[in-house]
């Protein structure tokens, strides 16, 4: 909205005045939007669903209890809570090959955690991933900084369950933590060709086989020149299979160095 053509009487308040009230009126109209949409789609609690009060409080008491923070000290690879300082890595990074360089998730991958990610996916609750993403912003930013960090990529879903979901948990997150930092998004970078078996019941080795050649590098975006630091976002990291195969796809296409952002991660094997 422009205020370029007030009368004359207005035009008393000069143009820094009209730019002061403009800039007041957005404000408002913010605020009062954000009150609305509060008042219409009160706040819910990303772990059990009940509505929060008050509205500051993002998670409700007894769920923030259920929640897991990963805490130091961590695997220097995958940054899975390991047992003590001298433990360098974990399990699962001993004993497997690493391509990507590390990683950061916020949550251990617990029933709460578990709950809220299935509900984010398979009730449709995206708005959850509003907390998640405000909380690995202030707790991975520096981290990310550090990295040098030039794109973020979500780790794709198959395009049949992504039509099926209507959306893919991975890119809703990694668009929420690019407002934050200013890092882009590219979607497009990763395709998910083969549809893979569920990956519960699976060992970490039949894991990375069933994963491999799943992902490669759309050939399109490779044409154009790859980036040089790329950082996989997803949901939940488990045994470290499907951000291996996301890293060897990208690393056989030229990226010098990966790393990964999740919410969840498992504990070690
Ligand atoms: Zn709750
Ligand atoms: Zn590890």
């Amino acid at each position: 909205m422009e205020f370029a053509s007030v009368c004359g009487r207005c035009q008393l308040y000069g143009d820094g005045d009209w730019r002061g009230m403009k800039q007041q009126f957005f404000k408002w109209t913010a605020w009062a939007g954000k009150e609305l949409a509060d008042l219409l789609f009160p706040p819910t609690c990303p772990v059990c669903g009940q509505i929060v009060a008050p509205k500051e409080e993002r998670v409700c008491g007894p769920c923030r209890e259920k929640l897991s923070v990963v805490k130091q000290p961590i695997c220097k690879r995958c940054g899975k809570e390991v047992s003590e300082e001298s433990v360098e890595y974990c399990l699962d990074c001993t004993r497997h090959r690493r391509t990507f360089e590390s990683g950061r998730a916020l949550l251990n991958y617990n029933e709460a955690a578990s709950c809220s990610m299935a509900a984010i996916k398979y009730k449709n609750r995206r708005e959850y991933l509003d907390f998640y993403a405000a909380a690995m912003g202030r707790r991975f930013g520096r981290v990310v900084r550090g990295w040098k960090a030039e794109v973020l990529v979500p780790v794709p879903v198959h395009p049949s369950r992504r039509r099926a979901r209507g959306f893919n948990q991975a890119e809703e997150l990694a668009k929420r933590l690019s407002r934050q930092w200013g890092i882009p998004v590219d979607a497009e970078l990763l395709v998910r060709d083969k549809k893979t078996m569920p990956q519960r019941d699976l060992n970490p080795s039949e894991r990375l086989k069933n994963l491999q050649k799943a992902f490669r590098v759309n050939p399109a975006r490779a044409c154009g020149g790859l980036w040089n630091c790329v950082v996989l976002v997803d949901d939940i990291y488990t045994t470290g299979s499907t951000i291996e195969a996301c890293s060897r796809a990208l690393k056989e296409a030229g990226v010098k160095e990966v790393y990964f952002l999740a919410v969840c991660i498992g504990h070690g094997v």
